[in-house]
């Protein structure tokens, strides 16, 4: 049975005192949602600071992008033990505007989830396809290109602690959901690559995450897909109530 993930990604978004202030709500509306992981992701700035008020509580801290090197010459970039330090356990890479901004390929992908998983973190992997490349009947093509590139050299048991969130990037802040049968047919071809990747009981446990617009009023449909396993939440995370709607349904 694969435990439900819900995760925030709040992007660059609140200030110090704000993200301390909504880690507070999210904490306290979380209680008692124990068949359900939730994680919050502020940016790097409010790690430190989101982690102590998520101390004893059942809420998770995640991280929005790391460094592959562990140290060194690289200004503005963040380690993975640096992440640690601070009380990460999730990391998100591969997001697709780290795709489109910031140079990510499927081979920094790769190097980034072996780097977090060598350092006993946890990466949530993003895969998705944009609205042309769907219009050209490219999903399965990039989603396996996405996949494979990040999962390339990696052992089952690595892949056994890995979290999979198919994006389609149309979808993502554009208020335009996908619909629950077009995630349910992306999450299932994956659920299928990943068989032939590794093995049955590899896709049976990986979990895999929807985001793109999703909200409370969506979730419960999207979220009672055999595939689907959870959500990454942009928008809908940076309210309490609304992101604590998803983590109800
Ligand atoms: C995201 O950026 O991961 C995302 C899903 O954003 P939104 O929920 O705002 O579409």
């Amino acid at each position: 049975m694969r435990k439900r993930i819900i995760a925030g990604n709040w992007k660059m978004n609140k200030t110090l005192p704000e993200a301390v202030a909504l880690a507070k709500e999210v904490v306290k509306l979380s209680a008692g949602a124990d068949n359900c992981e939730v994680v919050i992701c502020p940016t790097f700035v409010c790690l430190s600071g989101v982690n102590q008020v998520l101390s004893g509580s059942n809420v998770q801290l995640g991280a929005q992008d790391v460094h592959f090197e562990e140290k060194g010459a690289f200004t503005g970039k963040v380690s993975c033990d640096m992440l640690k330090s601070v009380g990460v356990k999730y990391v998100i890479i591969g997001h697709s505007e780290q795709r489109t901004y910031f140079h990510e390929t499927n081979e920094t992908v790769n190097k980034k989830v072996k780097a977090v998983l060598k350092a006993g973190l946890l990466p949530i992997i993003c895969v998705g396809e944009t609205l042309a490349e769907r219009e050209a009947d490219k999903t399965e093509k990039v989603v396996e290109d996405h996949v494979r590139g990040a999962y390339a050299g990696l052992s089952k048991e690595d892949a056994l602690k890995t979290v999979i969130a198919y994006e389609p990037v149309w979808a993502i802040g554009t208020g335009k959901t996908a619909s629950p049968e077009q995630a349910q047919e992306v999450h299932a071809f994956i659920r299928d690559l990943l068989d032939k990747m590794y093995d049955k009981n590899v896709a049976d446990q990986i979990r895999l995450q929807y985001g793109g617009s999703m909200k409370a009023d969506n979730a419960k449909e999207l979220l009672q897909k055999p595939d689907i396993d959870g959500g990454l939440i942009g928008g809908a995370a940076l309210k309490a109530e609304d992101f604590n709607g998803i983590v109800r349904a």
